[in-house]
């Protein structure tokens, strides 16, 4: 039997470690090395739902005029810092020209064709046991946005996902959840698992070690060794990893230092979220998701997690205070006090400005490769996403083509690399 090939994945979130098992699922000997602890970066406090029926990228149309309106709202959903504005110029541009119906349109299609094989893919990793599948309860104050969010899943339900129930008024709403409150519309979304996210990265964490993967903690990379686009090693302070092929799906620093180092840059920026973790006087039956604020409510254990905000700011770790306090103000609204909150926990998602993921080679031949992008939905399509990441290897796939290929975004292809 000839030895299996190696790959070192570099970052142990949901990308990297999803990566990992089905790479070690097709046979390859696989190493994830993580700067911090594997599952502590963004895939750590957010809101944990894995739904591809909210499929849609981040650019929609009139999210243009909205963001910017709203830009100095302490409730906007999107908002964007001067700062952030100057240094992000080109990837605002970038966002700016697919915020239309077209590009939207495509993204849906594209991200939930992706997604949706995720269910069946936890179910087989044996960690459908982690997930509740109560689904999830959109709701608002007009009959009109929760029939328009309906409508927006339409393309979706003729890819095959299961249909929404009907648009609810009402005393039926407080019939599916008496928490919601009085006054209000709202849909049932069935396809919506939810997770305890730091649980269920521990029990992927275990089959992934089982399946043989090994996994180095607290070792940042912090450069390759590569000639011309054909990489022979991760360089950390204290080690030196050789493989076959690397995967890099280090979040948001994906770009910053790792695939900018081997001369491949990809527009992926920090999109700041937070969440709060409170003790409700009543908890929701199933997640609820505020179609008015934007943000998701949801039990996850004895704990009811405040989820949401799209913040682009160059400081990345900070907590805006004002932010949380409003996300805090419009859950009151719908929920009351509650008894006892824990502090904010800020993550950063990675962005690309068509709000779609990179997953393959960086240049044609490279044996290079990044899984990263995965915005407001890394819970619900890394899966998915690690198995595309998996047969790009297996199959030899150059990457230049397709929605996700991580060359999309430059001018010229770049040069294939040479054996
Ligand atoms: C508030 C909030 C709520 C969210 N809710 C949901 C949700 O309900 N459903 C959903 O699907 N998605 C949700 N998301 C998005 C999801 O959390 C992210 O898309 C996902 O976690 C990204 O996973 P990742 O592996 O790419 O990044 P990360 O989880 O950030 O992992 C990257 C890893 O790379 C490591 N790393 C970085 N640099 C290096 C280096 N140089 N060397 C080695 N390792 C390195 C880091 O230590 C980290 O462990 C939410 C995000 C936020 C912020």
């Amino acid at each position: 039997m000839s030895k299996p090939e190696s790959v070192v994945v570099i970052g142990g979130g949901a990308a990297g470690l999803w990566s990992a098992w089905s790479l070690a699922e097709a046979g390859f000997k696989v190493t994830v090395l993580d700067a911090a602890k594997a599952g502590s970066g963004a895939s750590f406090g957010n809101l944990g739902w894995i739904c591809p029926a909210q499929a849609g990228p981040l650019p929609e149309p009139g999210i243009v005029v909205h963001g910017f309106r709203d830009m100095f709202k302490r409730n906007a959903a999107l908002s964007f810092t001067i700062p952030a504005i100057i240094r992000m110029a080109p990837w605002i541009l970038g966002f700016v020209l697919k915020s239309n119906k077209r590009d939207y349109d495509r993204g849906l299609r594209a991200l939930s064709e992706l997604g949706y094989p995720s269910f069946e893919l936890i179910d087989r990793a044996g960690l459908g046991e982690y997930c509740d599948k109560s689904g999830v309860l959109a709701i608002a104050r007009k009959r009109d946005d929760v029939q328009h969010f309906v409508d927006k899943l339409a393309p979706l339900i003729e890819l095959g996902q299961a249909p929404p129930g009907p648009v609810l008024s009402g005393d039926a709403v407080q019939k599916v959840d008496p928490i919601a409150p009085k006054g209000y519309s709202g849909v049932e979304v069935g396809d919506h698992w939810q997770i305890d996210p730091p649980v269920y990265n521990a029990a992927l964490i275990e089959r992934v070690k089982a399946m043989g993967v090994k996994i180095i903690e607290d070792q940042p990379v912090l450069g390759f060794d590569a000639t011309k686009g054909k990489v022979r090693a991760a360089k950390t302070a204290q080690d030196t990893f050789e493989a076959d092929y690397f995967v890099i799906a280090a979040g948001a620093k994906t770009s910053s230092s790792l695939s900018r180092g081997l001369g491949y840059p990809i527009p992926v920026v920090e999109g700041k979220g937070y969440s709060i973790d409170v003790e409700p006087t009543l908890m929701p039956k199933q997640a609820i998701y505020t179609l008015d604020t934007h943000l998701g409510l949801s039990p996850i254990g004895n704990r009811m997690r405040i989820a949401g905000i799209m913040e682009f700011s160059n400081r990345t770790k900070r907590v805006t205070q004002s932010r949380v306090e409003a996300m805090k103000r419009a859950t009151r609204e719908i929920i009351g006090p509650w008894k006892s909150e824990s502090p904010a926990w800020v993550g950063v998602r990675p962005v690309a400005p068509d709000g779609l993921p990179l997953i393959g080679r960086l240049a044609p031949g490279s044996n290079a490769l990044v899984a990263t992008g995965y915005a407001m939905l890394g819970m619900t399509i890394s899966p998915a996403a690690g198995a595309a990441l998996a047969s790009a290897i297996i199959n030899g796939d150059d990457g230049s083509s397709g929605p996700f290929s991580p060359q999309r975004f430059r001018l010229r292809r770049p040069k294939p690399v040479k054996a």
